[in-house]
């Protein structure tokens, strides 16, 4: 396949003194979209019209691409035919679809090193079991392995993210899902920070949900999707009121049993679920993505460690695999004067911040933190995909070497 190409990459942006070509290093906020996707959504928008409703031409061509959307994202994450693929607006409202679907009495076993998204929506109703950040990824499935066991009977969900936002490092998927199934119990994964950079597929890790974002994986904003067992959804309550989730309505509601339109309330995000799909279609050359993204993160990390001061974060230490995902403390620096400054002189993107993820931080970073080593509790974030170059690695690494000066 011909290499992929990202839009936005080179557009020039204000710097003192003049303007330079962007240096998007921020891809784990949103990542930019790619020329495949916009030209799906080229192709979408002349049959531009309302799913499941027509008998128009146009809605019938619609309605087709989004409901071939759900095979596509299906075959991306190696789901079961079986499973249903709810459209969400991202991973967010994925996560609280499936704190919404929990049957009654569910326990929820969680790592407080998640990202915010995928460790409050339980707090909505059930028992939650919030496990510290683990020493490593065997701690990690020796503490889900007991807090299983400990837990009171009824239905459990363990539930992990694949690729932390904060530090990239992977967690041990396969084996906290092996040991899930051993007590009986679900694991949800949130893969919004893995599945741009890694395949991900569900039934060889025999994983129940997973969840992700479109914007994160070079599509637009405002569609993600839910993929997992169809049961709890199918009896949960519709996730939103309204036309679309019903089967009948008179006097009495009588709510559709599929699960997908059950959750799918409303006119949905067609055109954002149709950029999502061809992104999912696109990223296919994992062997090539991946060995440019190791090649990069080495010399990112490896840059980063040769200058004074500059401490990158991680749970597992240095060798733990990784993905293009890196964030680091300047030390006497505060975050944002970095970020800004990185910003105004170089037409560096980065994120500072917690990062959705503050008892994470406040573990990596120490309780006290701070007030000198990183300003407020806060950190830098450095993420990349496709269309990053060594230039705009360089780039940052020469900058943060020259930083103040
Ligand atoms: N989980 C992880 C690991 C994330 O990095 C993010 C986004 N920062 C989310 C969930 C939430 O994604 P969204 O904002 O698209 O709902």
């Amino acid at each position: 396949p011909a290499p992929l190409r990202v839009i936005g990459q080179d557009v020039p942006v204000p710097v003192s003194g003049g303007s330079v070509p962007y240096a998007n290093l921020d891809y784990a906020a949103s990542a930019p979209c790619l020329e495949n996707v916009r030209a799906a959504i080229d192709a979408a928008l002349p049959y531009y019209s309302s799913v499941h409703r027509g008998a128009g031409h146009a809605s019938q061509v619609t309605t087709d691409r989004y409901e071939r959307a759900r095979s596509t994202v299906r075959a991306f994450v190696g789901a079961w035919r079986r499973d249903a693929v709810v459209f969400t607006r991202n991973t967010t409202d994925a996560m609280n679809l499936l704190a919404h679907a929990l049957p009654q009495g569910t326990t929820v076993v969680v790592f407080e090193s998640e990202h915010h998204a995928t460790l409050l929506p339980w707090q909505r109703g059930g028992r939650v079991v919030r496990l510290p950040a683990p020493v490593s990824p065997s701690a990690a499935v020796a503490a889900a392995d007991e807090a299983l066991a400990s837990a009171p009977a009824g239905p459990r969900l363990l539930v992990v993210t694949a690729a932390s936002n904060v530090t990239g490092e992977l967690w041990p998927v396969a084996e906290l899902a092996r040991v899930a199934r051993e007590h009986g119990a679900r694991i949800a994964v949130d893969a919004a920070q893995l599945v741009p950079h890694r395949p991900f597929d569900m039934t060889a890790l025999d994983v129940d949900y997973v969840a992700f974002s479109g914007h994160k994986l070079y599509a637009p904003f405002g569609a993600g999707c839910l993929v997992g067992r169809a049961d709890w959804l199918r009896a949960a309550e519709p996730y939103l009121f309204g036309g679309g989730a019903t089967a009948s309505v008179g006097d009495q509601v009588v709510w559709s049993t599929d699960p997908e339109a059950r959750h799918e309330a409303g006119t949905p995000n067609v055109l954002g679920v149709v950029a999502l799909a061809a992104a999912c279609e696109a990223l296919t050359d994992w062997d090539r993505l991946i060995a440019e993204e190791e090649r990069l993160l080495a010399r990112l990390r490896t840059g980063l460690a040769a200058i004074p001061g500059v401490r990158e974060l991680s749970l597992w230490g240095d060798l733990s695999p990784r993905v293009g995902i890196v964030s680091f403390v300047v030390e006497g620096r505060r975050a944002r004067d970095v970020a800004t400054e990185l910003s105004e002189k170089y037409g560096i993107g980065l994120r500072d911040g917690k990062f959705c993820a503050h008892p994470f931080l406040r573990r990596l970073l120490g309780e006290g933190a701070g007030d000198c080593e990183t300003g407020d509790g806060t950190a830098l974030r450095a993420s990349f995909g496709i269309g990053t170059t060594e230039q705009h690695i360089d780039r940052l690494l020469t900058a943060l070497r020259r930083l103040g000066h």
